[in-house]
């Protein structure tokens, strides 16, 4: 059980605070091996009982399995709505991509059904780098601003791994039209290259999410699974540091957690979790580094030995802007 509370984030200018460490339920899809429905909605209820109150999904996880385990879990927690965030997405389903007015517009009434909730906090358009940048312009953020007006979304935000997506669209849109950006990939030991935007993600006011601080699995012991797209350079030189850190008897994912909850400009770190064990552990580090700092000398040896493939990232989408 942690001792302090988990630290809570103002994200951008939606007056909305989360938590450092927020609930990434893509696991509750079987993305990441098979997880039962009790385990589902004992991981959920074990984070929102330390402190997690932001908890994202998608349609696309699973086949909408994810949010169909994250409404469960969270009608079993018999709390006020106020009392959690919750951010899905649309325009990415097991199907394909659909990023036009009509299928947004459909998506959300379908996840709210799914999650069992009158609104979602949060609005992504999912992995925009696979449509047309200018189509999420012209047709699609539109859409989702009568979605707000409609009372079903209270904010919009954008996701996607190439760092120059954000900034394509966030120049186009009227300000405070896009309130938040999800970047993954992008703020943990191997590859920190959202630093770089964060000044620019400030000047607009808009909220910022960091996923994957494990990298997808990467930074952990048992290494990531089959689907993970990074090259088997960048596998083999992460499985080296994970290695390195258990002779040590330290914990890769432990680290890797505590080095992106360092930078307070992001909001929230969200973190994959299938078990009620993996919720105490991050909880636990996330409760560790806001009291000691992070552990400097074994964050640099990491880095040493990924320094050959650091800032590798891979290919995503139709266009890499
Ligand atoms: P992640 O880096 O958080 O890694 C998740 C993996 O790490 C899972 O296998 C999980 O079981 C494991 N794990 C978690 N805690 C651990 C611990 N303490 N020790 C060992 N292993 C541990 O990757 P992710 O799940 O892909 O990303 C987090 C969340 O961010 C997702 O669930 C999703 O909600 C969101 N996300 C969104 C996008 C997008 O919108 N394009 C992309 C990636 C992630």
């Amino acid at each position: 059980m942690a001792l302090t509370p988990l630290e809570l984030r103002p994200l951008g200018n939606t007056g909305l605070n989360l938590s450092c460490v927020g609930f990434g339920a893509s696991p509750l899809g079987n993305v990441f091996g098979l997880v039962s429905e009790a385990d589902a909605i004992a991981t959920v209820r074990q984070a929102f009982s330390l402190g997690i109150n932001f908890f994202d999904t998608s349609p696309y996880y699973g086949g909408t399995l994810s949010e169909k385990m994250l409404g469960k879990g969270l009608k079993g927690l018999g709390v006020p709505r106020n009392e959690y965030i919750v951010s899905t997405k649309c325009g990415r389903y097991k199907e394909g991509f659909d990023f036009s007015a009509e299928r947004v517009t459909r998506s959300i009434d379908e996840s709210l059904e799914r999650l069992q909730l009158d609104y979602v906090d949060i609005l992504q358009c999912h992995d925009i780098e696979f449509g047309s940048l200018d189509q999420i312009v012209t047709e699609t953020i539109p859409a989702l601003l009568k979605l707000k007006e409609a009372g079903k979304i209270k904010f919009i935000g954008i996701t996607g791994l190439p760092l120059g997506i954000f900034s394509y669209v966030l120049d186009k849109v009227p300000p405070g039209t896009v309130d938040v950006i999800l970047s993954y990939c992008h703020h943990g030991i191997n590859d920190s290259t959202l630093e770089d935007l964060i000044p620019y993600l400030k000047s607009k006011g808009v909220g910022i999410i960091s996923a994957s601080p494990l990298s997808m699995g990467l930074l952990t012991e048992s290494g990531p699974p089959e689907w993970h797209p990074a090259s088997a350079e960048l596998k083999a030189a992460c499985q080296d540091a994970a290695a390195y850190c258990k002779e040590k008897g330290k914990n890769i994912s432990k680290l890797s957690l505590q080095y992106s909850l360092s930078n307070k400009d992001i909001s929230t770190i969200l973190v994959g979790m299938n078990s009620v064990k993996q919720v105490d552990e991050n909880v636990a580090a996330a409760v560790e580094v806001a009291a000691f700092g992070k552990d400097e000398k074994a964050i640099s040896e990491i880095e040493e030995i990924l320094k050959p493939v650091q800032n590798q990232t891979w290919p995503s989408g139709i266009q890499q802007s």
